[in-house]
């Protein structure tokens, strides 16, 4: 026989956001049922920064988001702070360090925030139900009936935080965008973003053979602009600079990169215009003595300085400090660390991330179209639009 269970509210998604949701609600009195498909919990948080989870940012800003909507995710934020999640970490008695620009991070484990987020739900006894497939969805009148294989679940209120499309081995699924679809709700078109970038052949040719070089750099395209790391590798560019950039990249775009951010180097070259050092071996002082060589090779400019014009070293500048490079696509889903897009943020509302069409029905987390850069801020959307939206729930009993 097929028993229904009632609850408040439904969460389906057991990750940071569905996580954070659940233990708020609960807390505050709602009888709250998370459901999870995948075998274990908060798995994307257990392998987060390297296995310390970069839990959250200091210097948490809206502009450290991206969205077709960018002022969405400002009243969130502002309700649940970085102070707000550090003092739940704090609470819990678990160790952290700033690692650098404001990112936190885990001194022994993700595991402990994992642990963290299910302690916050026991103590707001929050119902699970994992592994769980969710196999139809329904809003007959005010209500929403989950049908599963562990039994049909009945609530008022129904919460999708099931994240985006990012490595999909570990439970990401497109059922937050199935579900927005079946309710008529806008999607912004996901793509993978904080992800390694493509080279096509020919510029494998070229640049393959600088694979493992890491230089600082600026990176420019799309409106984003970074200063880090980037890292030349076997299949075209990656780093913490390219990382960032990438989600702002479109296929198509050139990115144009400063290879030499930290000099003003046509005054630095001018200024050794007499000397007879070879310019491979004068780039060899401020670069990586692999790129120094291969790009006076590839550039034809590996000559002593004083065989060089002046316009000829102007042009060689230029071409360091705008290096314009078209890469030939992305590393894919399963390498990036976020899916850019998702349910459009007009169709939800910012306080509250209730669909402004269908009551009752909430979407918090990545499956919304906000995207952190890299360093924490991702988490930070989750725990704040979580922590919205839990509030809301308590509200609305
Ligand atoms: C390798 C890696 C490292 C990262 N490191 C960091 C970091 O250090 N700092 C940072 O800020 N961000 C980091 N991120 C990004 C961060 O993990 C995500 O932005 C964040 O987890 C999003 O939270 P969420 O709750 O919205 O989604 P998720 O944490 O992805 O949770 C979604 C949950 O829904 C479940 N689910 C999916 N489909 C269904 C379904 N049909 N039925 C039931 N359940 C379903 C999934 O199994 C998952 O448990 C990293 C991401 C990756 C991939």
């Amino acid at each position: 026989m097929n028993v229904s269970h009632r609850f408040d509210a439904i969460i389906i998604g057991a990750g940071a956001a569905g996580m954070m949701c659940a233990a708020v609600a609960g807390q505050r009195g709602c009888r709250v049922l998370l459901i999870e498909h995948y075998t274990k919990l908060g798995e994307k948080i257990r392998i987060s920064g390297g296995g310390r989870c970069n839990f959250t940012n200091l210097h948490c800003r809206p502009e450290n988001y991206i969205s077709d909507n960018p002022d969405f995710c400002r009243s969130a934020l502002a309700r649940y702070r970085p102070a707000d999640f550090v003092a739940l970490v704090e609470r819990h008695g678990i160790g952290y360090h700033e690692k650098a620009r404001g990112q936190l991070f885990c001194d022994g484990s993700a595991t402990q925030i994992v642990a963290m987020l299910e302690r916050e739900c026991a103590s707001g006894g929050v119902e699970w139900r994992m592994p769980c497939e969710v196999e139809g969805l329904h809003n007959p009148g005010e209500r929403f009936v989950v049908s599963t294989a562990q039994g049909e679940f009945i609530a008022p209120a129904l919460v999708i935080a099931t994240g985006g499309l990012t490595v999909p081995k570990i439970g990401a699924s497109p059922f937050g965008y199935r579900i927005a679809a079946q309710f008529g709700l806008a999607v912004v078109p996901p793509q993978p973003a904080l992800v390694p970038l493509t080279f096509d052949a020919e510029l494998l040719i070229r640049f393959g053979s600088l694979a493992g070089i890491s230089l600082e750099c600026e990176v420019r395209c799309g409106g984003g602009r970074f200063r880090d790391h980037l890292l030349f590798t076997h299949r075209g560019l990656s780093g913490p600079a390219i990382l960032q950039i990438s989600s702002y990249w479109q296929p198509g775009d050139a990115l144009e990169i400063d290879l030499l951010p930290a000099l003003d180097l046509q005054a630095w070259l001018t200024g050794q215009r007499g000397s007879r050092q070879r310019l491979d071996n004068l780039l060899a002082s401020v670069w990586p003595k692999r790129l120094a060589l291969a790009w006076c090779e590839m550039n034809g400019c590996a000559q002593p300085l004083n065989q060089l014009s002046d316009k000829r070293l102007r042009e060689i500048a230029s071409g360091i400090r705008n290096w314009r490079v078209v890469p030939s696509g992305t590393q894919g889903y399963n390498k990036a660390e976020v899916t850019r897009g998702g349910v459009d943020t007009r169709e939800l509302s910012s306080k509250t991330m209730t669909s402004l069409r269908v009551p009752g029905l909430y979407f918090i987390g990545e499956v919304v179209d906000v995207t952190g850069h890299l360093g924490g801020f991702n988490f930070q959307w989750a725990w704040a639009s979580g922590h919205a939206a839990g509030h809301a729930l308590a509200l609305a009993r």
